[in-house]
């Protein structure tokens, strides 16, 4: 599968056809800057694309879309997504997930951005599109929810967001990187104690005679997840926010696996490389599922997504170095960025082309971090457009972002980027602000 459709003219427009506010600029201007922009040849790879499942519950689901286009019937702005949901409690939540994502996704970038501007404004989109997602599936659902990885490669830029269990890992000059969170409360003491002071309550599960067992997990409803899409019976504190991670790959390309749980509990990232290895996509993937299920059973719904990104080998520029061959470094390339409040874009001049390198990353739940982030363009978000649903907002309609409820007369209540109320509520109750109903467990084991 090739990611790039050619559809010249032919207005195939990406999933999402209803693509950005903002007033309408005129195609042959959107042309001019998008060649002000254009990647070069070398920064156009190929990409192949490959799926196989193994369904036990028939609440995994997959969305492979390799040909989307930013400005419809304009091939170079080209992009390509993909997505895995592990729903549980139902299916609702992942098929609404798999369903209106993308298009959120689009409609909260303005449609203007040349293709520089619109990766540096793919992070905080993202994040808008998964808490909008979030909350117009809970006026549809009360229960079921999904973990959602999401995808973006658009040239040798990848931009991963997710919540939830499923990963996405990547393997590219001889190291592999993990590009998706672990949002589980077994793997993170902070989520841990963010859902606590929101007013949930985490232990694990109590037998007959007081041990406890198994992981940790959310109560009532024990979800070991800590942020997912949907699980409103659960709590708002089971929060939609996404960790979004944005890297380059050197002209060497990669290959990138996103599998579900059921991949991972069988199978360590360097496993599935190694057990698939030298297979084109398709192959690679059904191999990665057949081995995870051979080694412990079909015990969950098991799917795995493989997409290699291929530089075009005629490409101009410099020839590549031989890199050492030794998989299974694994590389936490993030981790000197860890705690820094700085989210920004990082100084992309002076890389080494032959890295990978990190432009982005931040997986901090609060929203008023998330949607300030700062980008080097002016005006980029409309300030009278509710940051998350994109609603209208007329003047002093909207709520800034800082604003507490809780702390009155807070410093920045008059910056924004502003909310509607909806919004806000949502914002406030994801905080653990609302605390209308008792959510504590009878049992009291958990901190
Ligand atoms: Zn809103």
């Amino acid at each position: 599968m090739s990611s790039r459709s050619g559809s010249v003219g032919g207005g195939s427009s990406a999933g999402g056809s209803s693509a950005g506010g903002g007033a309408a600029v005129p195609l042959a201007v959107l042309l001019r800057r998008e060649v002000a922009s254009e990647r070069t040849a070398s920064e156009r790879p190929e990409l192949h694309s490959g799926l196989f499942s193994q369904a036990k519950k028939g609440e995994d689901f997959t969305f492979l879309k390799p040909d989307c286009e930013r400005l419809p019937g304009v091939p170079s702005s080209s992009f390509s997504a993909f997505g895995l949901f592990d729903g549980h409690n139902g299916n609702g939540a992942a098929i609404y997930t798999k369903e209106n994502l993308l298009n959120n996704i689009l409609s909260a970038v303005p449609a203007d951005l040349n293709r520089e501007d619109w990766l540096a404004a793919l992070p905080r989109a993202l994040v808008a599109a998964f808490v909008k997602t979030d909350k117009d599936f809970q006026t549809k659902a009360r229960s079921s929810g999904t973990t959602v990885t999401f995808v973006i490669i658009d040239g040798l830029v990848i931009t991963v967001a997710s919540v939830g269990d499923s990963r996405c890992v990547l393997e590219a000059e001889g190291s592999i990187y993990h590009l998706s969170s672990d949002h589980r409360f077994d793997a993170s003491k902070e989520e841990v104690d963010r859902v606590t002071e929101s007013g949930g309550d985490v232990g694990r599960l109590n037998v007959v005679g007081g041990a406890e067992i198994g992981p940790l997990r959310c109560w009532p409803g024990g979800l070991c997840l800590s942020r997912s899409i949907g699980d409103q019976d659960v709590g708002q504190f089971i929060v939609p926010v996404p960790l979004v991670k944005q890297v380059k790959l050197s002209t060497a390309g990669g290959r990138l696996i996103i599998a579900s749980d059921g991949v991972w509990d069988a199978l360590s990232p360097e496993a599935a490389f190694n057990c698939s290895r030298e297979l084109p996509p398709e192959p690679a993937a059904e191999q990665i599922v057949k081995t995870a299920v051979h080694s412990k059973g079909l015990r969950d719904d098991t799917t795995c997504i493989v997409v290699d990104i291929v530089a075009e080998k005629n490409s101009s520029s410099m020839p590549l170095p031989k890199k050492q061959q030794g998989i299974g470094v694994f590389k936490n390339m993030f981790c000197k960025k860890k705690s820094s409040d700085s989210s920004s874009h990082a100084d992309r001049e002076y890389m080494d082309p032959d890295i990978v390198e990190e432009m982005f990353e931040d997986g901090c739940a609060l929203l008023s971090r998330r949607l300030d982030s700062e980008y080097p363009v002016r005006n980029m978000f409309k300030l009278f457009i509710c940051a998350i649903c994109q609603v209208e907002l007329k003047p002093n309609q909207g709520i800034s972002v800082h604003e507490d409820s809780s702390q009155p007369g807070s410093l920045r209540r008059w910056d924004g980027p502003f909310l509607c109320q909806s919004c806000q509520e949502k914002k406030e109750a994801m905080e653990g602000k609302h605390r209308s109903r008792d959510s504590s467990r009878n049992s009291g084991s958990g901190e």
